[in-house]
């Protein structure tokens, strides 16, 4: 990566530079310091005040992992947008790690927007209703939706498929936070992105999603009631009222497991649906809701209940196009992505084509 680059360079972009530098969860001092220059250099670079020459650029590449022409990009850099703006968990999350998160999606957007110039990828299905407009509730809103896709009664077989079969991508990430399932993206131009979690459980995932969705669908413009909204969305879209509502009598502990692996949906959820549609009392769900923390389900609900975890399909197929059909290598997807070809190997699951074993075996 350190290498002289072959040919002259565009100029450095600042904002490039901010964008690697937060993506490696690194503060300006800390880079400074392993770049070897005064903080107040990289500020001044970071700012565009001054700007960077090769010799900075190259220290760049090699202490940011990224190679020099990365820095070069022009890609405009995306503020956090609607969906994040009433997340609660999002207040507690330190700052360098939510710049570091919001810095990875922006690098993500810059790679799916180059995955997608070889590739024609019809406009996304989902619809966008605004609430006041049609005088529609939540849960209209989430049967609207689950119709227009059609989706059979009872519970979604697969939330990625639905999502993706309307054309919605769903990025796997690795965000190592606790306070961040997933966050919604809509850049014009490019499908709605779902960046989710890789470690979520099968249940959470679905979940998780399902909430993003809703805000996808409702939410172009911020409003305060916006996080409630999305899990009102996502509890109809899982778990339709008229479909579950009369499975909801007798409910214990044992009913809610067996009913976890039939609706996808954590124990945890169906208890809340069930206290929200008055199908247990107060006292019910108090009583239920102790005796699963007891159980130490309130942690991790048992192994024996665990809903399967979906894989998106839909960026591996885009990968898998590059490779077979326009004769990518790991090396030519890693130069595409601005990637060593481990990094990329690793982010985007990349099974080298048989043409590159072969050779491969060959040189060996
Ligand atoms: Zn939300």
């Amino acid at each position: 990566m350190s290498e002289q680059p072959a040919k002259e360079l565009p100029p450095v972009n600042h904002e490039m530079v901010t964008l690697a530098r937060e993506s490696r969860g690194l503060l300006q001092s800390q880079a400074a310091k392993l770049l070897g220059l005064y903080q107040g250099r990289l500020s001044k670079i970071e700012s565009g005040l001054t700007s960077a020459d090769e010799d900075i650029r190259r220290k760049l590449s090699a202490v940011l992992c990224y190679p020099p022409e990365f820095f070069s990009l022009k890609n405009s850099v995306f503020g956090p947008g609607t969906s994040e703006f009433f997340h609660r968990k999002l207040q507690s999350t330190p700052a360098r790690k939510l710049r570091q998160i919001h810095a990875e999606i922006n690098i993500r957007i810059i790679h799916i927007e180059r995955l997608l110039r070889a590739i024609d990828i019809e406009k996304d299905n989902i619809p966008r209703i605004d609430l006041e407009e049609r005088r529609w509730s939540v849960s209209d809103v989430a049967r609207a939706v689950r119709a227009t896709w059609n989706l059979p009664p009872g519970p979604v077989q697969t939330v990625v498929n639905s999502i993706e079969a309307a054309g919605g991508l769903v990025i796997p990430c690795k965000f190592d936070c606790v306070n961040i399932d997933a966050l919604s993206r809509y850049i014009p131009g490019l499908p709605h992105l779902f960046f989710v979690d890789d470690s979520l459980l099968g249940d959470r995932l679905r979940m998780t999603l399902a909430h993003e969705l809703g805000h996808a669908v409702l939410h172009r413009l911020p409003n305060p009631d916006m996080e409630d909204q999305a899990f009102q969305f996502a509890a109809e879209f899982l778990m339709p009222e008229k479909e579950i509502r009369p499975q909801f009598d007798q409910v214990t502990l044992a009913k809610l497991g067996t009913m976890k692996q039939v609706w996808k949906v954590s124990m945890a959820a169906l208890l809340k649906r069930a206290g929200d549609l008055g199908k247990i009392s107060p006292d019910m769900k108090r009583y239920l809701w102790t005796k699963m923390s007891k159980s130490g389900y309130r942690t991790r609900e048992p192994a024996e209940f665990d809903v399967p975890i979906e894989e998106p399909r839909m960026l591996k197929q885009i990968i898998e196009v590059h490779q077979n059909d326009l004769g990518y290598g790991l090396g030519d997807l890693s130069k595409l992505l601005f990637l060593d070809k481990e990094e990329a190997q690793l982010k985007y699951n990349i099974v080298p084509s048989k043409t590159e074993s072969k050779l491969r075996l060959r040189a060996i």
